[in-house]
């Protein structure tokens, strides 16, 4: 039986030389992922190369007592994959093989690592697609894609992560291995994929993941509607969504990240006197295209859209969704940090909604800019900050949790796509009583009984190894290149 301190040892018999780092520089890494305000080093990261590593690895953090967390390629948003605890850290990206894409039944059969773009290009030859496509699809991984039931934009017709996944296998806390769900998509007893899709690593290690794979529409037109403000783009989305029309995407860029987009490699041409464009996409059968796009030309003109450009090609729509889709990479041109917030509001309550977060932005000082889900009501106001500049942080710490609030007051909830992770634990009692959160923590503990697989996560917290007050978390001293 290992002890913690031959811990790396062990792990280093188990992945092979190379594949278990444990050097500060290496650790470095993965302080964090997406979210740079919180941080914690794991005491190492494994990189296992297939499922009989990963229970191998799962079961020697057993004896020696360390918890573990699965991560996929880090670019999660809530610190979901943060080390806390000094825990071990299991890295999937060898686990990076499609294993099977049967058109037939319109089915893949996946490791957990495969980069979600990779799916859809396995997909491709056969018609086929893999639908949630998270802005960072070049990058995230389909177990990442699990574990935070992630979206995209074209979740408002095809649905987040959940409505894809079929059956998994999976290493419980306790090494074993299971198989849950059924690839024909028809399942009885327990809706165990149900419950580790969103769970965000704290009930297992996904080893493998059967998808649906969704049909290449027939045809694709997408428009690009230009607002005067980022208001009336909203009230044109409830119109539309009024309207019954379903597009395959809807969503609102603002002024401020046009301009970060526009002077960054994802330049598009975006119109530079905008207060906001309304990108919409209709995909389905040619024939019904042509008057679904007329009827959405006179939605967005009632709502005071200047001019509608639509793309003209394959080449077009590509650049437009490159710029979408690469917002908040070229908002990382404005400051050396992004906190990007993620919230879900009653559609009809949008407008309304940001509104009042650009007062609240305006009243902290911060910058503030918008590019969301809008069909879903899927809020990102993201803040443009220094975590150096102690006076700006508590501005934009303030802000978030103005936020929040707001979106919660209106009927809605504090995350849509990037889950809860360290970020939003503190936030649960907003949405959630202590009836609601015992019950979650009662099928957690099902899974994992001594939460070893990913503390710290999800659940509020005062009495966990770090302490969830943001102060003594080291907001206010954490400095830019700890
Ligand atoms: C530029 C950018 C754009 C983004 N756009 C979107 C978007 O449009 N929609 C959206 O939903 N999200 C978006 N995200 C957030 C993020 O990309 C998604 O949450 C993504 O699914 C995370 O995948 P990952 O592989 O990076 O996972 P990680 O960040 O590594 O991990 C995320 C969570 O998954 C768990 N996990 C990872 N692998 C496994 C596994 N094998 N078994 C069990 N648990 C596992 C981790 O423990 C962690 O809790 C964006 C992020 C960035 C940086």
């Amino acid at each position: 039986m290992p002890d913690a301190s031959r811990l790396v040892e062990t792990l280093e018999a188990i992945v092979g030389p190379g594949f278990c780092l444990s050097s500060p520089e290496h650790l470095l890494a993965y302080e964090c992922d997406g979210l740079t305000l919180h941080r914690g080093s794991p005491s190492a990261v494994v990189l296992p190369a297939d499922k009989t590593e990963v229970v191998r690895v799962v079961r020697a953090c057993r004896a020696a007592g360390v918890p573990f967390v699965p991560r996929g390629a880090g670019t999660g948003l809530s610190g979901g994959s943060l080390a806390e605890c000094g825990a071990v850290v299991i890295e999937c990206s060898r686990l990076n093989r499609v294993l099977e894409v049967d058109p037939e039944d319109r089915v893949a059969v996946v490791q957990p690592g495969v980069v979600n773009a990779d799916l859809s290009k396995a997909a491709a030859p056969f018609g086929l697609l893999f639908a949630p496509d998270p802005s960072s699809q070049q990058a995230c991984t389909v177990g990442g894609n699990i574990a935070e039931n992630s979206g995209g934009p074209h979740t408002l017709k095809y649905g987040t992560t959940t409505n894809h996944v079929l059956a998994l296998e999976v290493v419980l806390p306790s090494g074993e291995l299971l198989r849950i769900g059924s690839r024909t998509g028809w399942d009885f007893g327990y809706d165990l994929v149900g419950a580790v899709v969103g769970s965000e690593g704290t009930l297992c290690v996904v080893t493998e993941a059967t998808v649906r794979l969704t049909p290449l529409p027939e045809a694709v037109e997408t428009l690009l509607a230009v607002f005067p403000d980022i208001v009336s783009a909203c009230r044109a989305v409830g119109d539309v969504i009024r309207s019954g029309l379903v597009p395959a995407a809807l969503e609102i860029v603002d002024r401020r990240t046009i301009e970060a987009i526009e002077a960054s490699v994802y330049a598009a041409g975006l119109p530079a006197d905008a207060g906001a464009v309304l990108l919409v996409e209709l995909d389905g059968a040619v024939a019904v295209l042509a008057p679904q796009m007329e009827r959405v030309r006179a939605l967005v003109a009632g709502q005071g859209a200047t001019r509608v450009e639509v793309a003209r090609d394959a080449a077009e729509r590509q650049r437009l969704w490159r710029a979408r889709k690469g917002a908040f990479g070229a908002l990382g041109r404005l400051a050396p940090d992004l906190y990007v917030h993620d919230a879900v509001v009653p559609r009809p309550r949008l407008p309304e909604v940001i509104d009042q977060i650009l007062a609240i932005g305006e009243k902290h000082g911060v910058r503030l800019s918008n590019v969301f889900h809008a069909g879903d009501g899927n809020l990102h106001p993201n803040i443009s900050f220094d975590r150096r500049d102690p006076d700006e942080l508590a501005r934009v710490l303030a802000a978030g949790d103005e936020i929040l609030r707001a979106c919660v007051a209106v009927g809605g909830v504090i995350s849509g796509e990037h889950g809860i992770g360290t970020e939003k634990r503190d936030f649960m009692r907003l949405v959630f009583g202590e009836d609601d959160l015992a019950a979650m923590q009662r099928l957690r503990d099902a899974f994992d009984p001594d939460h070893v697989c990913n503390p710290g996560k999800i659940f509020p917290t005062t009495r966990f190894c770090v302490e969830s007050n943001p102060k003594a978390r080291g907001y206010d001293r954490v400095s830019f290149d700890s």
